[in-house]
């Protein structure tokens, strides 16, 4: 069996250890006589395993005891239309911070559910920044401030926790969630798909706080109303699962690396690595503005394009894999989620240098 180092923006790399626990626990877990994907989500074992994942979750995110994690479906997409359905609460408007392909579509989403007014916008930069925020016009009497705290396709990350008052800040931390410390109480709600840096796809991650729950739109879906799925523990409907088990073996996993601050000093020494190496040469360049140079996804160009299905292919022969960038943006992209360990980033820092070498 030969490994990859897969550089997928999502569904991307998961830690091996997870990998081969579940290989070993897949026909019979912990004597349980079934595997997890066979289990009753009602029943003792699946609940148990679903308990303790919420309990690691909130223990990894330091998740403070008035906000409810819950477990949902529908990936981030559905969020951009489920955080309006529950959190414009009687307003008529939400705030956008508009920072790549991601933030434009919770923008999109929303505008069927609400008034929109987007506070500030990067587009004009070719989404290579996040506005400043004294540059931002706020509403405020908006519902939420919406912002994205990394642009997957872009490669663009907030470098700051914005201020935005007593208004609730929602994020969409689908790429970043658990790759660095965050102050859980600077949020309303925090959304995020799994297929990154938790598990697999099919499950979604919300932390909400207490006070902005129960007061849905009366056409959202009873699934979707926050109220429905917190006061039923996320198991309202059939909860995702394997992917909630999944979630929990990676929790566990990141725990035993020292927990996310741990996660956090590795994913910076991994992006300072192939960083470094792009700003010390000309015949790659980096675009995105280096205060906001995401940590997870890491876009970079060749300066003769006409190179790209080379590098790509001498990439694959080595087994890096997945590095060709989103077609909204082009060039190449590395993603470096918390299981790509620091060798796969060097691997990849010493095929770049070689293919420089060679065709520089
Ligand atoms: N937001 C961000 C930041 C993302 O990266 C993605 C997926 N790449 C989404 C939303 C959409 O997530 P999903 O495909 O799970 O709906």
């Amino acid at each position: 069996m030969t490994r990859v180092y897969n550089f997928s923006a999502g569904p991307a790399a998961l830690p091996e250890p997870v990998l081969q626990q579940a290989a070993a626990e897949m026909l019979d877990w912990q004597g349980s006589g079934m595997s997890v994907m066979e289990m009753s989500h009602r029943g003792k074992h699946f609940m148990g395993i679903h308990a303790e994942a919420q309990a690691l979750l909130r223990e990894l995110l330091g998740v403070p005891s008035h906000y409810k994690t819950l477990f949902m479906q529908g990936g981030g997409l559905a969020e951009n239309a489920i955080v309006p359905m529950n959190m414009l609460r009687g307003k008529a408007s939400a705030d956008f911070i508009e920072t790549g392909t991601w933030s434009s579509k919770s923008i999109a989403e929303a505008r069927r559910y609400g008034g929109v007014n987007v506070a500030a916008s990067a587009k004009a930069s070719g989404f290579t920044t996040v506005p400043p925020r004294d540059s931002w016009q706020l509403d405020p009497n908006a519902a939420y401030v919406h912002i994205c705290s990394n642009e997957t396709i872009g490669g663009v990350e907030f470098p700051f926790t914005p201020d935005v008052g007593n208004v609730p800040l929602v994020a969409d931390m689908s790429s970043s969630i658990l790759s660095q410390r965050v102050d859980v109480s600077r949020y309303g709600l925090i959304f995020g798909g799994a297929q990154k840096n938790i598990g697999p796809a099919g499950l979604t991650l919300v932390v909400v706080r207490e006070d902005l729950i129960g007061h849905a739109l009366p056409c959202t879906p009873s699934a979707f109303d926050y109220k429905t799925v917190a006061d039923n523990d996320s198991m309202y409907n059939t909860p995702p699962t394997y992917g909630i088990y999944i979630a929990g073996l990676v929790f566990k996993w990141i725990k035993a690396q020292g927990g996310v601050a741990a996660m956090e000093a590795r994913n910076a020494a991994k992006a300072a690595l192939l960083y470094g190496y792009l700003d010390s040469t000309g015949f790659y360049n980096a675009k995105v503005d280096k205060a906001c140079r995401s940590r997870m996804n890491v876009t970079f160009f060749l300066h003769d394009e006409r190179l790209n299905d080379a590098f790509l292919k001498g990439a694959d022969e080595r087994g890096l894999v997945q590095l060709k960038g989103h077609r909204v943006v082009g060039g190449m992209r590395a993603s470096l989620y918390n299981a790509m360990p620091l060798e796969g980033v060097q691997a990849l820092v010493d095929y770049m240098k070689a293919f420089e070498a060679q065709h520089g």
